[in-house]
């Protein structure tokens, strides 16, 4: 058992770990097939991270014209799990983050400075630090591929072959002169031959190493698949391969060795080894915080491997094996993790090596593509004028074009909060609150972190007054639930139209002013810990203890919450309530209201007291009665209806269906009953009044009141059948459309009707 284990172990630790370095001519097999992945500059690789690590894509409205893909991205696999500590994405900014990744995908390497910029508690470094070890892990896997460079240089006695020069491959292909031969080639390289290894201090791809001039030739024969091949060709972010020199010191070397070997045998000595990030080390991603120690001496040099060039070359002048801090992180990340003290100079020289692109180690050249990340916060950048003694609109413009903003701001989308509120608090505290309820604590918290009126929402929104029944005038409401992606479907049906694409970029653009103040992330959770521990025993958690909470002075919490917003908040939910009330207790169907219509339509060309048999129900025998008129022209016309109307109506409605709905619908159109415009337009006016005034029968009605309150307890068998079967109904809809438990159901109907909802929005 215990060896099984450790097999299984070893298996596993084998697989991650055996990275060992292959043959150019392997490496070139590969490009064959997996060219893109091996052709990925360092922003396509953060692109393909991203998008490793998106378990989900949710688009709550397929098919919107409209739509601005503000999509629900699953970045749980990214952020929260299997990290430290977990950092919540709000909807507005995993779509930032995507975005920008969709932004790197088909771009050549963009010359900025990242700055992720974000008031303190809002997450930052937790975000960086989750971002960059989930990198770390992302190359190590197969899908996140990259080779470098690293020399084997042999030093036996017996392998010099004497000089030749690179003019070998004249006259033949690159693959004809070196990569067919470069198989039966492997005795350069026989098992036991004893070579040094010398790594690319810049991590170079090791395609680099072929001379420029054989490069296209070279992809052309090696990639069969057009498609791939195209797009190496013509795709802006691959031109590097073919561009692009390798480093100085690569550069060198493979001169010095043309001065001795073969062009096959120096490409014998070209390995290519998986280029893996380590951030404690340093290699391929580095942070740095602003207490580090500027380190003393910018030039990175190796002892070791610079006396073995020495030697080999016998001359201490060929190759330098020098290079900066930076060809650490060259085809990676470098990232600061703030914008203070030590790190302000870091910032300025950053800025220095995008602008100027190559920079001096010494004497060499040294040219440096990584991804550079900044994060700050929003008055950060007045310490970094005053320390470069500049004016900060001085250092604004001279910077600006290099450097790349992403808002970090405090959590915006009620569900994001909701879910830091489950993760420190578990999932079980969501037992407690009537359903909304919580949804309605972490719209209070984020009211808090909205500014002031929306210009978008204002142009937008036709008639305000059709509103105040359910959103807050400044439409904080309407702009939290466009946040989380909803649209609210007590929109207007011009309002709703209107929605166009503009209006929503517009809307989202707004969204930057927001979430830069207002209570942190810490004190949101403070407070939410301070009102689940004074509630949670109340069973359950209403509206009326959030307000009890937010609005009790000793608390100090009001001041920041807009004015009357637990009102508006209120209103909309009692709009949310009642409906779940009334659709809970509808239960006319389809089939009852269409037998309703049909024996209607053949009930007013007969006078009350016949009985007729409806050809429409298979000659159903039915009779006529005054109570049956009433009830069908109430649904059609509604209450106030005079009886000097009704007659109208119904004159009206027999002369329709005699010319229209008989003669040409059905005898000449060949219609069915169920498909003429007169039958369409009752059944949609029934039902809609129906489902309006499903509780008016029942709001003054004690004994339903008392049924409500006894459901579930024996005294419950004393009602009659008619009362239990509409309670027992309207539990179980509740229940499972709503998810409202028995108790939760109870208080949100006693709700409904002592405080007179169905007259509120009547
Ligand atoms: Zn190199």
């Amino acid at each position: 058992m215990t060896n099984h284990l450790l097999a299984n172990l070893i298996q596993t630790l084998t697989s991650e770990r055996s990275h060992k370095p292959i043959r150019f001519d392997e490496f070139l097999d590969q490009i064959k097939t997996q060219g893109e992945r091996i052709f990925r500059n360092i922003f396509q690789l953060f692109h393909d991270m991203i998008h490793f690590y998106i378990s989900e894509v949710i688009d709550e409205y397929p098919g919107d014209t409209e739509s601005i893909g503000f999509l629900k991205y699953n970045l749980d696999e990214l952020f929260i799990n299997d990290t430290e500590k977990p950092f919540f994405a709000d909807r507005l900014f995993s779509n930032r983050l995507v975005n920008l990744a969709k932004s790197f995908r088909l771009s050549s390497a963009p010359n900025k400075i990242y700055v992720f910029k974000g008031p303190a508690g809002s997450g930052k470094s937790t975000f960086l630090n989750n971002l960059l070890d989930k990198f770390e892990k992302y190359v190590r896997h197969d899908d996140g591929l990259m080779y470098e460079v690293v020399w084997r240089i042999p030093y036996e006695e017996g392998w010099e072959v004497g000089p030749r020069r690179l003019d070998d491959i004249d006259g033949k292909s690159f693959l004809d002169a070196f990569g067919k031969e470069a198989k039966d080639g492997q005795h350069l390289h026989p098992e036991g031959v004893n070579f040094f290894e010398v790594p690319c201090p810049n991590h170079d791809n090791p395609f680099l190493l072929v001379p420029r001039q054989y490069r296209a030739e070279l992809l052309r024969e090696l990639v069969v698949d057009d498609g791939l091949r195209k797009r190496l060709f013509k795709h802006k972010q691959y031109q590097w391969v073919l561009k692009n020199e390798p480093c100085t010191v690569c550069n060198s070397i493979f001169d010095a060795l043309t001065e001795r070997f073969s062009i096959r045998e120096i490409f014998a000595m070209i390995y290519a080894r998986r280029y893996l990030f380590n951030r404690k080390q340093g290699i391929g991603i580095s942070v740095f915080n602003s207490g580090d120690e500027v380190e003393k001496s910018h030039v990175r040099t190796n002892e070791k491997i610079q006396s073995f060039l020495n030697e080999f070359f016998q001359d201490s002048n060929k190759v330098k094996y020098v290079h900066s801090s930076y060809a650490n992180t060259n085809v990676g990340v470098r990232a600061l993790m703030d914008l203070k003290a030590r790190n302000i100079q870091r910032f300025l020289d950053l800025h220095g090596i995008i602008s100027d692109e190559v920079h001096k180690v010494q004497d060499i050249e040294e040219r440096i593509r990584s991804l550079f990340i900044v994060l700050m916060n929003p008055d950060d950048f007045e310490n970094v004028a005053k320390q470069s003694g500049q004016d900060s609109n001085e250092l604004d413009t001279s910077m600006k074009d290099r450097l790349h903003e992403i808002l970090v701001p405090y959590v915006l989308d009620y569900n994001t909060e909701i879910k830091i509120y489950t993760n420190t608090f578990g999932e079980q505290i969501k037992l407690r609150f009537m359903p909304h309820v919580l949804e309605n604590f972490a719209k209070t918290i984020i009211s808090s972190r909205i500014k002031g009126r929306s210009q978008a929402i204002e142009d937008w929104i036709e008639d305000d007054r059709a509103y105040t029944k359910v959103c807050d005038p400044d439409f904080y409401l309407l702009k939290m639930d466009l946040y989380t992606g909803v649209i609210p479907e007590w929109l207007t049906k011009e309002d709703r139209a209107s929605l166009k694409a503009e209006v929503r970029k517009a809307v989202l653009a707004e969204s930057e002013k927001d979430g830069h103040d207002g209570f942190s992330g810490r004190e949101s959770l403070h407070i939410f810990n301070e009102f689940y521990t004074r509630y949670a025993k109340k069973r359950p958690i209403t509206m009326r203890h959030l307000y009890e909470f937010f609005m009790d002075e000793h608390r100090h919490l009001s001041s920041k919450i807009p004015r009357d917003f637990l009102k508006h908040l209120t209103d909309l939910y009692d709009y949310e309530v009642l409906k779940e009330v009334k659709d809970s207790m509808y239960s006319f169907n389809d089939e009852e209201i269409r037998r309703t219509i049909l024996n209607y339509l053949v009930a007013i060309t007969h006078n009350v007291g016949d009985t007729f048999k409806n050809p429409y129900l298979n000659y159903e025998e039915f009779q006529v009665t005054s109570d049956f008129l009433d009830i069908v022209e109430t649904h059609l016309m509604g209450y106030s209806a005079s009886n000097y109307q009704r007659s109208k109506f119904r004159d009206e409605t027999i002369a329709e269906y005699a010319s229209v709905t008989l003669a040409r619908e059905i005898k000449v159109e060949g219609k069915k009953i169920e498909e003429t415009r007169q039958f369409l337009e009752m059944y949609a006016q029934f039902t809609k009044t129906a489902r309006e005034n499903v509780l008016d029968p029942y709001v003054g009605n004690s004994n339903f009141r008392c049924a409500i309150k006894e459901y579930e307890t024996p005294d419950f068998d004393k009602y009659d059948t008619k009362i239990r079967e509409r309670v027992k109904y309207l539990f179980e809809t509740l229940a499972a459309k709503y998810h409202y438990t028995t108790d939760c159901a109870k208080v949100v109907v006693l709700y409904v009707i002592d405080n007179d909802l169905h007259r509120k929005f009547k």
